[in-house]
Protein backbone atom coordinates (compact mmCIF):
# COMPACT_ATOMS: atom_id res chain seq x y z
CA UNK A 1 0.00 0.00 0.00
CA UNK A 2 1.53 3.56 -0.89
CA UNK A 3 -0.55 6.53 0.08
CA UNK A 4 1.96 8.75 -1.26
CA UNK A 5 1.74 10.68 -4.66
CA UNK A 6 4.84 9.65 -6.85
CA UNK A 7 6.94 12.55 -7.66
CA UNK A 8 5.13 13.18 -11.59
CA UNK A 9 1.84 12.53 -9.83
CA UNK A 10 2.81 15.66 -7.30
CA UNK A 11 4.82 17.65 -10.13
CA UNK A 12 1.43 17.47 -12.42
CA UNK A 13 -0.72 18.31 -9.48
CA UNK A 14 1.30 21.24 -8.20
CA UNK A 15 0.80 22.45 -12.35
CA UNK A 16 -2.56 21.87 -12.43
CA UNK A 17 -3.09 24.04 -9.29
CA UNK A 18 -0.88 27.16 -10.58
CA UNK A 19 -3.09 26.83 -13.32
CA UNK A 20 -6.18 26.85 -11.39
CA UNK A 21 -4.75 30.18 -9.55
CA UNK A 22 -3.28 32.11 -12.26
CA UNK A 23 -6.26 31.11 -14.83
CA UNK A 24 -9.38 29.81 -13.21
CA UNK A 25 -9.55 32.19 -10.30
CA UNK A 26 -9.11 35.24 -12.19
CA UNK A 27 -12.24 34.04 -14.39
CA UNK A 28 -14.49 32.30 -12.57
CA UNK A 29 -16.64 35.38 -11.95
CA UNK A 30 -16.82 36.40 -15.67
CA UNK A 31 -17.35 32.49 -16.56
CA UNK A 32 -20.43 32.68 -14.45
CA UNK A 33 -21.50 35.73 -15.35
CA UNK A 34 -21.17 35.81 -18.86
CA UNK A 35 -22.33 32.01 -19.25
CA UNK A 36 -19.41 30.55 -21.00
CA UNK A 37 -15.64 29.78 -20.20
CA UNK A 38 -13.31 31.96 -22.66
CA UNK A 39 -11.83 30.73 -25.73
CA UNK A 40 -8.17 31.45 -23.33
CA UNK A 41 -8.84 29.20 -20.82
CA UNK A 42 -9.78 26.63 -22.89
CA UNK A 43 -6.90 26.86 -24.74
CA UNK A 44 -4.83 26.79 -22.08
CA UNK A 45 -6.12 23.90 -20.73
CA UNK A 46 -5.46 21.93 -23.90
CA UNK A 47 -2.06 23.16 -23.66
CA UNK A 48 -1.80 21.71 -20.61
CA UNK A 49 -3.25 17.76 -22.04
CA UNK A 50 -6.00 18.67 -19.42
CA UNK A 51 -8.83 18.26 -22.04
CA UNK A 52 -10.46 14.75 -22.19
CA UNK A 53 -6.81 13.88 -20.43
CA UNK A 54 -7.63 9.82 -20.21
CA UNK A 55 -7.86 9.70 -24.11
CA UNK A 56 -4.57 7.60 -25.57
CA UNK A 57 -2.27 9.48 -26.99
CA UNK A 58 -2.68 8.45 -30.75
CA UNK A 59 -6.23 10.11 -29.95
CA UNK A 60 -4.95 13.53 -28.71
CA UNK A 61 -5.24 12.59 -25.09
CA UNK A 62 -2.55 12.52 -22.88
CA UNK A 63 -3.22 8.66 -21.82
CA UNK A 64 -3.47 9.86 -18.19
CA UNK A 65 -4.20 7.30 -15.52
CA UNK A 66 -7.58 8.04 -13.47
CA UNK A 67 -5.86 8.68 -10.77
CA UNK A 68 -4.10 11.75 -12.64
CA UNK A 69 -7.52 12.51 -13.77
CA UNK A 70 -9.14 12.71 -10.66
CA UNK A 71 -6.06 14.80 -9.41
CA UNK A 72 -6.60 17.30 -12.07
CA UNK A 73 -10.37 17.22 -11.47
CA UNK A 74 -9.57 18.34 -7.77
CA UNK A 75 -7.42 21.07 -8.95
CA UNK A 76 -9.87 22.08 -11.30
CA UNK A 77 -12.86 22.19 -8.40
CA UNK A 78 -10.51 24.28 -6.13
CA UNK A 79 -9.61 26.95 -8.82
CA UNK A 80 -13.21 27.32 -10.47
CA UNK A 81 -15.38 27.18 -7.83
CA UNK A 82 -18.55 27.73 -9.43
CA UNK A 83 -17.61 24.19 -11.04
CA UNK A 84 -18.11 25.09 -14.51
CA UNK A 85 -15.16 24.01 -15.64
CA UNK A 86 -14.61 21.32 -13.41
CA UNK A 87 -18.06 20.08 -15.39
CA UNK A 88 -16.89 20.86 -18.81
CA UNK A 89 -13.42 19.06 -17.77
CA UNK A 90 -15.01 15.35 -16.13
CA UNK A 91 -17.37 15.55 -18.93
CA UNK A 92 -14.92 15.64 -21.61
CA UNK A 93 -12.33 13.22 -19.33
CA UNK A 94 -15.46 9.88 -18.66
CA UNK A 95 -16.74 10.17 -22.24
CA UNK A 96 -13.69 10.90 -23.95
CA UNK A 97 -12.29 7.64 -22.06
CA UNK A 98 -15.30 5.65 -22.95
CA UNK A 99 -15.17 6.96 -26.89
CA UNK A 100 -11.81 6.09 -26.48
CA UNK A 101 -12.56 2.42 -25.37
CA UNK A 102 -15.78 1.39 -26.98
CA UNK A 103 -16.54 3.21 -30.26
CA UNK A 104 -15.00 2.61 -33.48
CA UNK A 105 -11.56 3.14 -34.71
CA UNK A 106 -13.12 5.63 -37.58
CA UNK A 107 -15.10 7.73 -34.87
CA UNK A 108 -12.45 7.82 -32.57
CA UNK A 109 -10.37 9.15 -35.29
CA UNK A 110 -13.00 11.94 -36.16
CA UNK A 111 -14.56 12.91 -32.81
CA UNK A 112 -11.34 12.51 -30.13
CA UNK A 113 -8.56 14.52 -31.56
CA UNK A 114 -10.22 18.07 -31.91
CA UNK A 115 -12.33 17.34 -28.52
CA UNK A 116 -8.13 17.19 -26.95
CA UNK A 117 -7.56 20.74 -28.86
CA UNK A 118 -10.41 22.55 -27.34
CA UNK A 119 -11.80 22.45 -30.53
CA UNK A 120 -15.17 20.12 -30.00
CA UNK A 121 -17.08 19.20 -27.14
CA UNK A 122 -18.23 15.86 -25.81
CA UNK A 123 -20.98 15.20 -23.29
CA UNK A 124 -23.39 12.81 -22.24
CA UNK A 125 -27.29 12.84 -23.43
CA UNK A 126 -29.33 10.03 -21.25
CA UNK A 127 -31.51 12.02 -19.12
CA UNK A 128 -35.31 12.73 -20.41
CA UNK A 129 -37.89 15.19 -19.80
CA UNK A 130 -39.76 12.00 -18.45
CA UNK A 131 -36.84 11.34 -16.08
CA UNK A 132 -32.94 10.59 -15.82
CA UNK A 133 -33.11 8.18 -12.82
CA UNK A 134 -34.92 5.51 -14.13
CA UNK A 135 -32.97 5.45 -17.11
CA UNK A 136 -34.24 1.85 -18.29
CA UNK A 137 -37.60 3.33 -19.08
CA UNK A 138 -36.61 6.21 -21.32
CA UNK A 139 -38.42 6.89 -25.15
CA UNK A 140 -36.03 8.06 -26.85
CA UNK A 141 -35.72 4.94 -29.95
CA UNK A 142 -32.92 4.37 -32.31
CA UNK A 143 -33.79 1.70 -35.71
CA UNK A 144 -31.43 0.43 -37.76
CA UNK A 145 -32.07 1.63 -41.53
CA UNK A 146 -28.69 -0.02 -43.35
CA UNK A 147 -25.96 1.57 -42.29
CA UNK A 148 -27.46 3.94 -40.12
CA UNK A 149 -29.62 4.61 -37.27
CA UNK A 150 -32.40 7.11 -37.22
CA UNK A 151 -32.99 8.72 -33.68
CA UNK A 152 -36.67 9.90 -32.39
CA UNK A 153 -36.96 11.56 -28.80
CA UNK A 154 -36.02 14.27 -26.27
CA UNK A 155 -33.29 14.83 -23.80
CA UNK A 156 -33.25 17.10 -21.27
CA UNK A 157 -30.62 18.84 -18.37
CA UNK A 158 -27.71 17.71 -21.01
CA UNK A 159 -24.72 19.93 -20.23
CA UNK A 160 -23.02 21.34 -22.92
CA UNK A 161 -25.96 21.54 -25.55
CA UNK A 162 -24.89 25.14 -26.21
CA UNK A 163 -20.98 24.95 -26.00
CA UNK A 164 -21.51 21.34 -28.81
CA UNK A 165 -23.40 24.01 -31.13
CA UNK A 166 -21.06 26.61 -31.13
CA UNK A 167 -17.75 24.51 -30.55
CA UNK A 168 -18.92 21.65 -32.65
CA UNK A 169 -19.07 18.11 -31.43
CA UNK A 170 -22.05 16.37 -29.78
CA UNK A 171 -22.98 14.14 -26.75
CA UNK A 172 -23.42 9.97 -26.34
CA UNK A 173 -26.73 9.45 -26.51
CA UNK A 174 -28.59 6.65 -25.12
CA UNK A 175 -31.84 5.06 -27.00
CA UNK A 176 -34.18 2.17 -27.34
CA UNK A 177 -32.37 -0.02 -29.89
CA UNK A 178 -34.30 -1.70 -32.43
CA UNK A 179 -32.54 -4.56 -31.96
CA UNK A 180 -33.60 -4.83 -28.18
CA UNK A 181 -31.61 -3.45 -25.04
CA UNK A 182 -30.09 -0.13 -25.95
CA UNK A 183 -28.03 1.79 -28.36
CA UNK A 184 -25.14 4.38 -27.43
CA UNK A 185 -24.65 6.57 -30.11
CA UNK A 186 -22.04 9.64 -30.43
CA UNK A 187 -24.94 12.34 -31.95
CA UNK A 188 -22.92 15.43 -33.08
CA UNK A 189 -24.89 18.39 -32.57
CA UNK A 190 -25.21 20.08 -35.57
CA UNK A 191 -26.83 16.95 -37.23
CA UNK A 192 -29.94 17.83 -39.28
CA UNK A 193 -32.71 16.82 -37.27
CA UNK A 194 -31.45 18.11 -33.69
CA UNK A 195 -32.88 21.33 -31.80
CA UNK A 196 -31.09 22.57 -28.67
CA UNK A 197 -32.53 24.33 -26.02
CA UNK A 198 -31.29 26.14 -23.08
CA UNK A 199 -32.26 25.88 -19.58
CA UNK A 200 -31.99 28.75 -17.01
CA UNK A 201 -30.03 27.37 -14.42
CA UNK A 202 -29.10 28.67 -10.68
CA UNK A 203 -25.65 27.52 -10.61
CA UNK A 204 -22.07 26.80 -12.88
CA UNK A 205 -23.66 29.12 -15.18
CA UNK A 206 -20.33 29.07 -17.17
CA UNK A 207 -21.52 25.73 -19.32
CA UNK A 208 -25.00 25.47 -20.62
CA UNK A 209 -27.69 22.78 -19.70
CA UNK A 210 -30.55 22.39 -21.84
CA UNK A 211 -32.54 20.10 -24.22
CA UNK A 212 -32.06 18.23 -27.34
CA UNK A 213 -35.18 17.05 -29.80
CA UNK A 214 -34.25 14.52 -32.01
CA UNK A 215 -36.35 14.41 -35.32
CA UNK A 216 -35.76 11.56 -37.87
CA UNK A 217 -31.75 12.37 -36.92
CA UNK A 218 -29.75 9.69 -39.26
CA UNK A 219 -26.24 8.38 -37.46
CA UNK A 220 -23.89 6.91 -39.15
CA UNK A 221 -23.01 3.29 -37.73
CA UNK A 222 -19.64 4.28 -37.22
CA UNK A 223 -20.68 6.40 -34.35
CA UNK A 224 -22.20 3.35 -32.28
CA UNK A 225 -20.37 2.97 -29.20
CA UNK A 226 -19.94 -0.51 -27.89
CA UNK A 227 -22.42 -3.65 -29.25
CA UNK A 228 -25.36 -2.79 -31.01
CA UNK A 229 -28.01 -3.37 -28.15
CA UNK A 230 -25.46 -3.58 -25.35
CA UNK A 231 -25.31 0.40 -25.06
CA UNK A 232 -26.69 0.66 -21.24
CA UNK A 233 -23.79 -1.67 -19.65
CA UNK A 234 -21.46 1.08 -22.28
CA UNK A 235 -23.11 4.02 -20.62
CA UNK A 236 -23.14 2.57 -16.90
CA UNK A 237 -19.59 2.08 -17.50
CA UNK A 238 -18.90 5.60 -17.81
CA UNK A 239 -20.87 6.79 -15.25
CA UNK A 240 -18.38 4.98 -13.14
CA UNK A 241 -15.67 6.87 -14.16
CA UNK A 242 -17.16 10.43 -14.42
CA UNK A 243 -18.63 9.89 -11.19
CA UNK A 244 -15.29 9.69 -9.76
CA UNK A 245 -14.39 12.40 -11.14
CA UNK A 246 -17.58 14.59 -9.99
CA UNK A 247 -16.68 13.56 -7.28
CA UNK A 248 -12.84 14.68 -7.14
CA UNK A 249 -14.35 18.54 -8.47
CA UNK A 250 -16.21 18.56 -5.42
CA UNK A 251 -13.27 17.91 -3.02
CA UNK A 252 -11.54 20.47 -4.23
CA UNK A 253 -14.21 22.77 -3.85
CA UNK A 254 -14.50 21.84 -0.41
CA UNK A 255 -10.83 22.21 -0.24
CA UNK A 256 -11.06 26.07 -1.46
CA UNK A 257 -14.06 26.38 0.98
CA UNK A 258 -11.94 25.22 4.14
CA UNK A 259 -8.98 27.47 3.10
CA UNK A 260 -10.34 30.46 2.76
CA UNK A 261 -12.76 29.71 5.70
CA UNK A 262 -9.64 28.78 7.84
CA UNK A 263 -7.92 32.04 6.86
CA UNK A 264 -10.76 33.89 7.99
CA UNK A 265 -11.40 32.93 11.26
CA UNK A 266 -7.68 33.75 11.99
CA UNK A 267 -8.06 37.13 11.45
CA UNK A 268 -11.87 37.96 12.26
CA UNK A 269 -12.20 38.69 16.13
CA UNK A 270 -15.18 38.71 18.29
CA UNK A 271 -15.56 39.02 21.41
CA UNK A 272 -12.01 40.46 22.07
CA UNK A 273 -10.38 37.31 19.90
CA UNK A 274 -9.99 35.37 16.69
CA UNK A 275 -13.23 33.19 15.89
CA UNK A 276 -10.80 30.91 15.09
CA UNK A 277 -10.29 30.60 18.90
CA UNK A 278 -13.90 29.42 19.70
CA UNK A 279 -14.70 25.98 19.84
CA UNK A 280 -17.75 26.10 18.02
CA UNK A 281 -16.22 27.24 15.45
CA UNK A 282 -12.89 25.48 15.67
CA UNK A 283 -14.22 22.13 16.31
CA UNK A 284 -16.54 22.88 13.13
CA UNK A 285 -13.33 22.93 10.55
CA UNK A 286 -11.78 19.86 12.45
CA UNK A 287 -15.05 18.26 11.71
CA UNK A 288 -15.43 19.37 7.81
CA UNK A 289 -11.95 19.05 7.51
CA UNK A 290 -11.49 15.12 8.87
CA UNK A 291 -14.56 14.41 6.83
CA UNK A 292 -12.99 15.67 3.55
CA UNK A 293 -9.75 14.23 4.16
CA UNK A 294 -11.80 11.10 4.36
CA UNK A 295 -13.57 11.26 1.42
CA UNK A 296 -10.47 12.23 -0.68
CA UNK A 297 -8.75 9.12 -0.02
CA UNK A 298 -11.87 7.54 -0.67
CA UNK A 299 -12.08 9.47 -4.06
CA UNK A 300 -8.35 8.87 -5.16
CA UNK A 301 -9.08 4.63 -4.31
CA UNK A 302 -12.32 4.73 -6.55
CA UNK A 303 -10.08 6.00 -9.61
CA UNK A 304 -7.07 3.27 -8.54
CA UNK A 305 -9.49 0.83 -8.86
CA UNK A 306 -10.89 2.45 -12.22
CA UNK A 307 -6.81 1.74 -13.33
CA UNK A 308 -6.27 -1.46 -11.58
CA UNK A 309 -9.12 -3.17 -12.67
CA UNK A 310 -10.78 -3.62 -15.94
CA UNK A 311 -14.49 -2.30 -15.57
CA UNK A 312 -15.85 -5.20 -17.81
CA UNK A 313 -13.24 -7.82 -16.02
CA UNK A 314 -13.58 -9.65 -13.03
CA UNK A 315 -17.38 -9.47 -11.92
CA UNK A 316 -16.19 -9.28 -8.12
CA UNK A 317 -14.24 -6.28 -9.18
CA UNK A 318 -16.75 -4.71 -10.66
CA UNK A 319 -18.87 -5.10 -7.59
CA UNK A 320 -15.67 -3.56 -5.83
CA UNK A 321 -15.34 -0.70 -8.27
CA UNK A 322 -19.66 0.19 -7.80
CA UNK A 323 -19.12 0.17 -4.06
CA UNK A 324 -16.41 2.76 -4.34
CA UNK A 325 -17.60 5.27 -6.70
CA UNK A 326 -21.20 4.77 -5.72
CA UNK A 327 -20.18 5.33 -1.79
CA UNK A 328 -17.98 8.30 -3.03
CA UNK A 329 -20.50 10.13 -4.86
CA UNK A 330 -22.83 9.61 -2.15
CA UNK A 331 -20.86 11.19 0.18
CA UNK A 332 -18.55 14.05 -1.29
CA UNK A 333 -20.68 16.20 -2.63
CA UNK A 334 -22.89 16.76 0.66
CA UNK A 335 -19.80 17.05 2.37
CA UNK A 336 -18.43 20.07 0.13
CA UNK A 337 -21.55 21.40 0.11
CA UNK A 338 -21.74 21.74 3.99
CA UNK A 339 -18.32 22.95 4.23
CA UNK A 340 -19.45 25.91 1.75
CA UNK A 341 -22.46 26.43 3.88
CA UNK A 342 -20.68 25.98 7.57
CA UNK A 343 -17.63 28.54 5.97
CA UNK A 344 -20.37 30.90 4.85
CA UNK A 345 -21.75 30.89 8.03
CA UNK A 346 -18.42 31.94 9.86
CA UNK A 347 -17.90 35.09 7.42
CA UNK A 348 -21.33 36.41 8.60
CA UNK A 349 -23.05 38.77 6.49
CA UNK A 350 -20.01 39.07 4.32
CA UNK A 351 -20.42 35.22 3.21
CA UNK A 352 -24.04 36.47 1.89
CA UNK A 353 -22.56 38.90 -0.49
CA UNK A 354 -20.88 37.85 -3.99
CA UNK A 355 -17.97 39.78 -3.15
CA UNK A 356 -17.03 37.25 -1.23
CA UNK A 357 -17.52 34.56 -3.55
CA UNK A 358 -18.69 31.55 -1.08
CA UNK A 359 -21.69 31.39 -3.08
CA UNK A 360 -20.52 30.44 -6.44
CA UNK A 361 -19.55 27.19 -4.89
CA UNK A 362 -23.10 26.57 -3.41
CA UNK A 363 -25.26 27.19 -6.49
CA UNK A 364 -22.57 24.83 -8.52
CA UNK A 365 -22.07 22.34 -5.96
CA UNK A 366 -26.15 21.97 -5.12
CA UNK A 367 -26.19 20.58 -9.21
CA UNK A 368 -24.67 17.35 -7.63
CA UNK A 369 -27.32 17.29 -4.94
CA UNK A 370 -30.33 17.16 -7.05
CA UNK A 371 -29.11 14.58 -10.16
CA UNK A 372 -25.68 16.07 -12.00
CA UNK A 373 -24.33 12.29 -12.83
CA UNK A 374 -27.30 10.14 -10.51
CA UNK A 375 -28.70 11.50 -7.89
CA UNK A 376 -27.90 10.43 -4.01
CA UNK A 377 -30.94 7.71 -3.69
CA UNK A 378 -29.47 6.63 -6.61
CA UNK A 379 -26.49 5.92 -5.29
CA UNK A 380 -27.42 4.12 -2.04
CA UNK A 381 -29.49 1.83 -4.86
CA UNK A 382 -26.37 0.39 -6.25
CA UNK A 383 -24.82 0.18 -3.23
CA UNK A 384 -28.14 -1.35 -1.46
CA UNK A 385 -27.37 -3.48 -4.49
CA UNK A 386 -24.06 -4.65 -3.79
CA UNK A 387 -24.29 -5.02 -0.24
CA UNK A 388 -27.46 -6.82 0.14
CA UNK A 389 -28.29 -8.58 -3.48
CA UNK A 390 -29.94 -7.84 -6.42
CA UNK A 391 -33.34 -9.73 -4.99
CA UNK A 392 -33.22 -6.45 -2.65
CA UNK A 393 -33.40 -3.80 -5.55
CA UNK A 394 -36.51 -1.57 -4.36
CA UNK A 395 -38.15 -2.00 -7.68
CA UNK A 396 -38.91 -4.92 -10.26
C1 LIG B 1 -26.90 20.91 -13.74
C2 LIG B 1 -27.26 19.55 -14.26
C3 LIG B 1 -26.58 19.03 -15.35
C4 LIG B 1 -26.94 17.79 -15.88
N1 LIG B 1 -26.25 17.29 -16.96
C5 LIG B 1 -26.66 16.14 -17.55
C6 LIG B 1 -26.04 15.65 -18.74
O1 LIG B 1 -25.05 16.20 -19.21
N2 LIG B 1 -26.56 14.57 -19.35
C7 LIG B 1 -27.65 13.92 -18.85
O2 LIG B 1 -28.09 12.93 -19.45
N3 LIG B 1 -28.26 14.33 -17.70
C8 LIG B 1 -27.79 15.43 -17.05
N4 LIG B 1 -28.40 15.88 -15.90
C9 LIG B 1 -29.56 15.18 -15.40
C10 LIG B 1 -29.24 14.21 -14.26
O3 LIG B 1 -28.60 13.08 -14.76
C11 LIG B 1 -30.58 13.90 -13.59
O4 LIG B 1 -30.96 15.05 -12.86
C12 LIG B 1 -30.55 12.70 -12.67
O5 LIG B 1 -30.27 11.52 -13.36
C13 LIG B 1 -31.90 12.56 -11.93
O6 LIG B 1 -32.95 12.55 -12.85
P1 LIG B 1 -34.18 13.57 -12.69
O7 LIG B 1 -33.63 14.93 -12.49
O8 LIG B 1 -35.08 13.34 -13.83
O9 LIG B 1 -34.87 13.14 -11.36
P2 LIG B 1 -35.85 11.89 -11.14
O10 LIG B 1 -35.30 10.68 -11.81
O11 LIG B 1 -37.22 12.31 -11.47
O12 LIG B 1 -35.71 11.72 -9.58
C14 LIG B 1 -36.18 12.76 -8.68
C15 LIG B 1 -35.64 12.49 -7.30
O13 LIG B 1 -36.12 11.22 -6.84
C16 LIG B 1 -35.02 10.40 -6.48
N5 LIG B 1 -35.32 9.01 -6.86
C17 LIG B 1 -35.56 8.53 -8.10
N6 LIG B 1 -35.80 7.22 -8.05
C18 LIG B 1 -35.71 6.86 -6.74
C19 LIG B 1 -35.86 5.63 -6.04
N7 LIG B 1 -36.10 4.48 -6.69
N8 LIG B 1 -35.75 5.64 -4.69
C20 LIG B 1 -35.49 6.79 -4.03
N9 LIG B 1 -35.34 7.98 -4.62
C21 LIG B 1 -35.43 8.02 -5.97
C22 LIG B 1 -33.81 10.93 -7.24
O14 LIG B 1 -32.58 10.64 -6.60
C23 LIG B 1 -34.12 12.42 -7.24
O15 LIG B 1 -33.69 13.00 -6.03
C24 LIG B 1 -28.00 17.07 -15.30
C25 LIG B 1 -28.67 17.58 -14.18
C26 LIG B 1 -28.29 18.80 -13.65
C27 LIG B 1 -28.99 19.31 -12.44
Amino acid sequence: MEFRLSDEEAAFQAAVRRFGDRVLRPHERAIDAEGRIPDEVLRAMAELGLLAMPVPTEYGGMGASAVLTELAAEEIGRGDFSMATAVFFLLEAGWGYLLSKHGTEEAKREVLPPVCRGEAFLGIATTEPTGGSDLANLRTTARRDGAEFVLHGEKAFVSGVEEAKRLGGGHLTLAKSSAGGFDFLYVPTRTSGVATQRFENMGRMGISTGGLTYSDVRVPERYLVGAEGKGFECAMEGFSVARTFVSAACIGAAERALETGRAYIRERRAFGQPLGKFEAIQFELVDLWTQVEAVKWQCRRAAWLLDTYPLKGDPSHRSEVDLAVASVKLTAPPIAFECVKRVMMWFGAAGYTKDVGLELGFRGIMSYLVGAEGGLNIMRIILGRELLGKEFLPYK
